[in-house]
Formats: C-alpha cells, structure tokens, sequence
C-alpha cells in the first residue's frame, strides 16, 4: 500500500535520525538540528482534515505535524479501507515533505473506534467505571487500539480521566466517576492503548493516548454567566489547592507516573483559587504554573500537550498574543482545526520578534518527534492492515459485551423480579429499548451522536429476544396487558455530547414526561415491573421507584446490547457498582461521596446482587 515518496532535496540516508537503531533522544536532537524554523512551526500545528482537503495539500506547503478527525468528520467511505485509505492519502502529502517526516493522525476513540461505522463500540466511561474491573478497562482499550491503527489514525484523544463533581455537566459519561481514587484505577486505560513501555507503542496494536482535559473540567462550578448562558462545560473550577490536588490533579500524576501516558489535553475550563486573595479564573491553555511548572516539571511529564479544538481563541487579545500566551505556558501542539496557515504565520512572528524563546519551540518539537519516533512512524508511516479483519469482530464484541453486562448497577430488586426467565411472557416498553443510536450516546459515528440505526449491533430489545420466545414490544406502552408475566420498561436520555448536553442548556435530569407515562401504564398494568435506564448519569426517579419492582443502571451501553440481557436473566451476575452518586432532586447537585449533608437516592458504590 505505500506510495511513492518523491525525491526532494532530503537529509542523506545515513543521516542519524533515519537510523532506528539510534536511541530516540539522539534521533530527536539530529532531526531537530537540521530543522527549519518554518519545518519546526509546522511541527506544532494541527489540522482537521476537513479543512485541508485542496491541493497542494496543507500537509506538505505548511509542513504540518498532526491532523485529526474531529466528531463526526470521516472520509466519504466510512469503512475500515476507507479510513486506513484517506489516512494513508495525508501520510503520502508529509512524507513529501523536505525531511520527510511522518504525519501523527489524531482522532477521539472514546468508547471503541467510534467514528468508524462497524466498530466495537463500548459502554462510555461512567459505565465501565461501574464495573470496577481495571483489567477489562485496559483489555477495552487494547481492543480500540487494535481497531483504531488498523484503519490508520496512531493517535487517540482518550482516556478522559476527568472527575465528575456535578451530573449536570454534559461530559458525565465520559467520566469514569466521581471519586478520584476509581479513576486512577481505571487508568489501565492508557496501558490498553499504548502497551508496556514504548517499545509496544511501534506495533500495530497500539496508539498513542491522551489523558484529558487537564484539570479540573469535570470540577466547574454550575451558574449562570453574565451573559444568561449556563456554565459548567469550559466553566470555571473555584477551588483551593488542597482540594483541587487531591480530586482534579490526581489523576495526572498516576497517569505521567505509573502509566507515562503520551500526550495530555489541557482543558477548555479555568482554575480560579479560593485560597489566593484576588484570584481571577486563567483559562488553562494560559495556565504556565499548571501546565509548565506543576505538569511538566513537578510531576515530570515528558510527551507533549495538545491544545483542545480553538481553545486558544478563548484567551484575552488578539491571535497573535492568544498563540503566544499558550506557546509560553507550555502547549506543544496546536489543534487549529481551520487556521493553521495563521497560526504558522503569528507563532513565526512572535518567534521573529524574540517574545517566544527558541528553546520553547525546540522544547515543543522534541517533545512532538519522540512520540512520533516511538510510534515507528519513520520505519513504517503508513497503515499495517493486518488487523484490520478484526474490526467489529465477534472477539472484539464479546468483550464490549461482557463489559456491558459487569457494568450494568442493579437499584433496586424486590419480589424476586429479577433474575427473568426465559419462559415469561414478557413485555417491553420504551424508545431507548430499540434504538442503537441511544444506546450508544453522544461520540458516536459524529460528535453528539444520534437516535436511530447508526450503527451495526444488537439492542438491548433484541438481546432479550435473543434469550425469551414471548416477547412484545411497543415503544410508547400501548395495551400493555395481554397477560403479560413481566414488563420491562426502557427509559433514558437521547444522544448529546459536551456542554450542548448540560443542564439547563435544554436537558434536565428529570425523566421525560413520555417515559413517566410508560412507567406508569406498565407498571400499573402488569405484576412484576422491571425499569432500565439507558442514560450517561442518573435520572431523576424518586417518585416512580416505588411503582417498580426491579430497577436497573444501563448507562450507556453501546454497540452490544445483549449484554444487558445477560444480566437480566442471571445468564451473568450483577455486580455493577454506582460510579457516582444517585440523587433525590436536579438540585440536589452537585451531590459527591463525603459531602457533608449526604442524603441522596442511592449512595456512590450502591448496587444489589441478585438474589433468588
Ligand atoms: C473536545 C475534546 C476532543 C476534541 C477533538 C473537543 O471539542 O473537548 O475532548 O478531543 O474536541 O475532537
């Protein structure tokens, strides 16, 4: 499948950098000493791959390092040869380049290799913090790797190891939790990905990770901005030092440290300190002391930060001072998804006019050259397919599935509703009991994700199916008697993703009027009544508990719905444990293990057994 490489005006072969059996630091430092200025500028701009499609290619006229796939934004031929194909196309564009340097391809594989239509799709992370269970977290992840390099990008915007402190944040579910402790244990992650030691990072196994967004976005504080919008996605973290370590920080420190992750994403959010008079909210990408002298320095993290899509358009003044203030506090990688060429030309200014060191941009491009030297890019740039059969196999979604039945949190469960069994008549009620789009959520073929039939998998509907033979369903409950034995109701959210699912920005932890009736005619019609909620964080269902006899936590699940089956009918246990804290009312929150006045549905860690 390699293309061509022209001739240009090149380093000879035998230059050091071209030698793999040279360490990487000494194949850094000969790369770096016959760059460019313009060369190592480009190093450090990202692109979107949309907006670089024209000819001559952005990739080769701008020397640019990185491109990414944003949500949803995939080649026309949405299938593993289209992706490894198009991902291939860019390479071809960089290595055409003077020095011939490998293009690093980014892409947000945050639950499976979620862009691409027939991946394994996995339950998102507030549901495979539930299950406890680190070593199905890495064995998730190496399964992502796998179908992720197969199809070209090598390098993944994931783990999200951000702590969620509030359920109205629109990001919950990509949180593993709320408790700092279970997502440092979750870490195995970034292991899933990038292997043991750098040397797995060069197989065809793995990618590179991103732990995101660092710090402390999962922390903001809800409230309404001047400006009567809601703020809780990209709002401002008002803490202490003390707490903001320990809870925001954290997981940083156990990623760098025992898991050496690859790259990290500062986040869109601000710090603001409480315990420093007159502290005003620094957005992080500005943030020098946390992004250079606690990260880089202090908790010695040596890969490179990539910056959040245009974050840097939210800092005071203008471009120029925007690219400079961040280059300075220590972003490496620029993601410019549309204006990379501007931010070129202002880096180069400012570099020109002394305000940015030399040292900081030889410091960025280092950083930026080990990872893509690790990944083996200048031995093999371009995509090894071998694996690429395996995308969506039934290996790869038996794991998707085993994960969806260990994450599944069991509520409530009286009058032995539950195990099922396979000989009940039983009755099914509600959209998000059909819907793969729903199951799977937001970042899901595209960025907020979509009702319907995205993606190849089996519902959660068609994994009871799978196991009992007097099955009806109807989406809105109509004539739910019939004799029925059971009734499971499917209630939930539909797909969102970011700060466009927050709270009070048009989505509420309240159920849905829709879903309250289903409760309410099934539960009312039929003896045993079971309720499922396919959502990425709690609902609020204080009055209708009493009206069910069993119910049930199914987050997020993804592309394998019978692993909810599984559980249902004792197939496999429950042993799901609640990865943050359930409450009574939307303005219980922010609600979180150890606060002082705890009293809320269901505590963080609950979850039953089954019991017969
Ligand atoms: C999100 C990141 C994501 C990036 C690239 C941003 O809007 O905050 O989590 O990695 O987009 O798609």
């Amino acid at each position: 499948t390699a293309t061509a490489v022209p001739a240009a005006a090149a380093a000879p072969d035998t230059a050091a950098y071209l030698n793999p059996r040279l360490p990487v630091a000494q194949r850094v430092s000969d790369l770096l000493g016959r760059m460019t200025l313009a060369e190592k500028i480009g190093q450090m701009a990202q692109a979107e791959r949309g907006a670089i499609d024209s000819e001559p290619s952005q990739i080769t006229t701008l020397a640019l390092g990185s491109v990414l796939s944003g949500g949803g934004s995939t080649p026309a031929d949405n299938t593993p040869q289209g992706w490894a194909d198009m991902v291939d196309g860019y390479q071809s564009r960089a290595l055409a380049t003077r020095l011939h340097i490998p293009l690093l391809y980014g892409i947000d594989s945050v639950h499976g290799d979620n862009n691409l239509i027939g991946a394994t799709i996995f339950p998102h992370n507030v549901a495979m913090g539930a299950t406890r269970d680190p070593a199905l977290v890495r064995a998730e992840e190496q399964i992502t790797a796998t179908e992720t390099r197969a199809t070209g990008p090598q390098w993944v915007f994931a783990p999200c190891v951000c702590v969620t402190r509030d359920e109205r944040w629109g990001r919950t579910y990509e949180s593993f939790g709320e408790d700092p402790d279970l997502v440092r244990q979750m870490e195995t992650a970034i292991d899933g990905f990038q292997g043991n030691g750098s040397t797995d990072l060069a197989g065809r196994d793995h990618v590179l990770a991103t732990a995101k967004h660092y710090a402390g976005d999962g922390d903001t504080t809800y409230g309404t901005s001047t400006t009567g919008t809601y703020t809780i996605d990209q709002g401002v973290t008002i803490t202490d030092w003390k707490h903001f370590s320990t809870v925001d920080l954290a997981p940083y420190v156990t990623a760098v440290q025992a898991h050496n992750v690859g790259s990290i994403m500062p986040s869109f959010s601000s710090v603001q300190w409480t315990d420093r008079p007159g502290s005003t909210p620094v957005k992080m990408s500005a943030n020098r002391e946390l992004l250079t002298d606690v990260l880089k320095r202090k908790i010695g993290f040596d890969g490179f930060l990539i910056s959040d899509w245009e974050a840097i358009h939210q800092l005071p003044g203008d471009y120029a001072t925007q690219v400079r203030t961040a280059v300075n506090a220590g972003i490496d990688m620029f993601m410019e998804p549309n204006s990379a060429p501007q931010f070129e030309q202002a880096l180069t200014a400012e570099v020109r006019a002394g305000r940015v060191p030399m040292s900081r941009i030889d410091d960025a491009v280092s950083r930026i050259l080990k990872a893509k030297f690790e990944l083996g890019l200048f031995e093999h740039p371009y995509t090894d397919r071998t694996n690429i059969g395996t995308v969506g196999s039934p290996q790869h979604r038996a794991v998707a599935r085993q994960a969806v039945a260990e994450s599944q949190v069991l509520l409530k469960n009286s009058n032995r509703a539950l195990p099922l069994k396979p000989s009940e008549k039983i009755y099914v009620a509600g959209v998000n009991a059909n819907d793969i789009g729903n199951q799977a959520g937001g970042w899901t073929v595209t960025w907020q994700g979509r009702s319907g039939n995205t993606i190849p998998g089996t519902t959660i509907l068609q994994g009871i199916q799978q196991v009992a033979k007097n099955v009806t369903y109807s989406a809105d409950a109509s004539a739910p008697t019939g004799g029925a034995d059971v009734g499971v109701v499917v209630i939930g959210e539909t797909p969102y993703a970011e700060g466009v699912g927050d709270v009070g920005n048009g989505h509420t932890l309240n159920i849905s009027a829709a879903d309250r009736a289903n409760i309410d005619k099934v539960c009312g019609a039929i003896k045993t009544c079971v309720v499922l909620d396919v959502a990425g964080r709690p609902q609020i269902v204080t009055g209708e508990l009493s009206k069910m006899d069993a119910f049930v936590m199914s987050w997020l699940p993804g592309s394998e719905g019978a692993g909810v089956a599984d559980v249902l009918f004792g197939k496999k246990p429950f042993t799901g444990k609640l990865s943050v804290t359930w409450p009574r009312s939307e303005d219980q929150e922010p609600i979180n293990i150890g606060d002082r006045n705890y009293h809320p549905l269901f505590p963080y860690g609950y979850g039953l057994g089954t019991h017969r």
